[in-house]
């Protein structure tokens, strides 16, 4: 990570944070201004010394108390200015009404060189958006979400970022009794499908426009040149969208919970909560426990993610004029989709062409992955170990295979198809291993850092992190956080409650 912020604010610290604010500059009806509650005896569980860095935050600071004190929520920095942002959304296919920050807190933005780095606290307490829940986050769901952001961002996958884990022994009721815990979030906005949303069905046009100009002026300043800038928002967002899903498929990401409040406005993947990655490959594999029809399956996705920018669309709609404008804004999904799929794609496979049987040669890779359920991440990562006109390092690959046949049809034609563009063994290699990560989330090495932090040992969390801070790297000290789980956990669907 580029150490580009701390010559911008050489004296840095918690205590004296640059903060500027503009969605706090927003008329009030658009949150609640209030201070996050305090969180008792606050403890470090794990910080992202490259996420700090982005902010112009030295590392060296993680130590301090001051540190603690500023994103456990109990003694901000005094230019931070707390509020809650209010946005409604459709979960499931439902319209749910206002939903809202129910327990997090935005505290300002800071300027870096990429632009602005809004900071949130999230399980930082109770708002007005919180209907019937606590406003926190249990340390749990915490880590789950402050180090899949970060290993999202080791994989290049537009994500949130995760400054911290800030841990307390505060019980918090789930379905156990669980303790308490704030992650420190980072994006440039944390603006929602669910926010235009929220105004275009109270028939509020007046904050529906002065919510679409802050976020083009802010974040998309050159569609103001269009002629139609909030359709061109709309195809920007659907666009961004398309990408950010096809990047997902491509890493075997399942979200969980693809509710239009958890879709950014930025096209970054936001709310990691049942989230999963896929092991042993079923395209209809669910990772959220809650999810029983299987809305957000892994092959559902897509759909699923376009069916978000038409509620996106059918929010502008006022903006945009005519229906005709908005569909003509949302029609880029699926080519977006696609040629992003193919590209990604092309790339795992370490082919510098596209030719029109590779449509095939994919769908067959697919039928195969599916058929002997073998490990997705690893699949592509021993792939990219084989020699062309030589099975000599075949033995990893197929030991992923219970029954080879199949396998051996498939590279037959992968093999093929790589002499045709005279496909060179090492450069190939280090072109796959620099887009096939070795190292992801799987939620069995979750759950065992989860434990230990627990009982209060934070070092397989910190392992993790900085594992998973460099995915693509071989690391052969790590190999063991390579494998899937022994048992079938690997899959596993996780609980929604958080
Ligand atoms: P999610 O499904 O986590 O994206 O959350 C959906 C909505 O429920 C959001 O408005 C959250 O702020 C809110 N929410 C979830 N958990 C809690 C909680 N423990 N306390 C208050 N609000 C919550
Ligand atoms: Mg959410």
């Amino acid at each position: 990570m580029k150490n580009s912020g701390i010559s911008a604010f050489p004296a840095l610290s918690p205590e004296n944070f640059p903060f500027v604010h503009s969605f706090a500059n927003l008329p009030e009806s658009f949150y609640t201004r209030l201070n996050p509650e305090p969180l008792p005896s606050p403890y470090l569980v794990c910080a992202s010394d490259s996420a700090a860095l982005l902010i112009g935050l030295d590392p060296s600071v993680f130590a301090k108390a001051e540190f603690i004190d500023a994103f456990s929520g109990n003694r901000l920095p005094p230019q931070a200015l707390p509020l809650a942002a209010v946005y409604s959304g459709h979960q499931f296919g439902e319209w749910a009404g206002q939903l809202g920050d129910g327990r997090a807190h935005l505290l300002g933005e800071v300027q870096t060189e990429s632009g602005p780095m809004e900071l949130q606290l999230k399980g930082s307490g109770q708002t007005p958006y919180s209907r019937m829940g606590d406003g926190r986050a249990v340390l749990r769901s915490s880590i789950r979400e402050f180090l899949c952001c970060e290993a999202m961002a080791g994989l290049g996958i537009p994500t949130t970022r995760a400054l911290c884990v800030i841990g307390s022994d505060l019980p918090v009721a789930r379905e156990t009794v669980e303790t308490a815990a704030v992650v420190t979030r980072m994006a440039p906005s944390f603006v929602r499908f669910g926010s235009f949303e929220h105004w275009y069905y109270r028939d509020r046009n007046d904050e529906l426009n002065v919510l679409a100009d802050f976020v083009i002026n802010r974040h998309y300043p050159q569609l103001r040149e269009q002629t139609n800038p909030y359709q061109a928002l709309l195809a920007e967002a659907t666009k961004r969208t398309a990408h950010l899903v096809a990047h997902w498929q491509t890493v075997g990401f399942m979200h969980g919970v693809m509710n239009t409040d958890n879709m950014s406005i930025l096209g970054v993947t936001i709310d990691y909560g049942p989230f999963g990655f896929m092991e042993a490959f079923d395209s209809q594999h669910i990772c959220n426990h809650s999810d029983r029809l299987g809305r957000y399956a892994y092959n559902m996705q897509p759909q699923m993610a376009h069916w978000n920018c038409h509620a996106l669309g059918q929010a502008l709609l006022p903006l945009i004029g005519t229906v005709e404008d908005a569909q003509s804004a949302l029609a880029c999904f699926s080519t977006e989709f696609t040629n992003k799929m193919s590209e990604l794609l092309h790339a795992k496979l370490g082919l510098r062409s596209r030719q029109p049987e590779d449509g095939e040669l994919i769908e067959s890779m697919f039928a195969l992955l599916q058929a002997s359920r073998a490990d997705f991440t690893l699949f592509f990562r021993h792939l990219g170990g084989i020699k062309v006109e030589s099975a000599v390092n075949d033995e990893l690959l197929r030991k992923l295979f219970p029954e080879h046949a199949g396998l051996e049809a498939w590279l037959a034609l992968y093999r093929q198809r790589l002499r045709q563009e005279n496909s060179q063994d090492e450069a190939r290699m280090a072109a796959m291993n620099a887009c096939n990560p070795k190292y992801v989330l799987r939620n069995h090495m979750a759950q065992i850092a989860i434990e230990k932090a627990q009982s209060k040992d934070f070092s397989e969390v910190r392992k993790l992190l900085t594992i998973l801070q460099h995915p693509f790297d071989d690391q052969p000290e790590n190999n063991g956080y390579a494998e899937p789980s022994r048992d079938d956990a690997g899959n596993l669907e996780i609980s929604c409650s958080s």
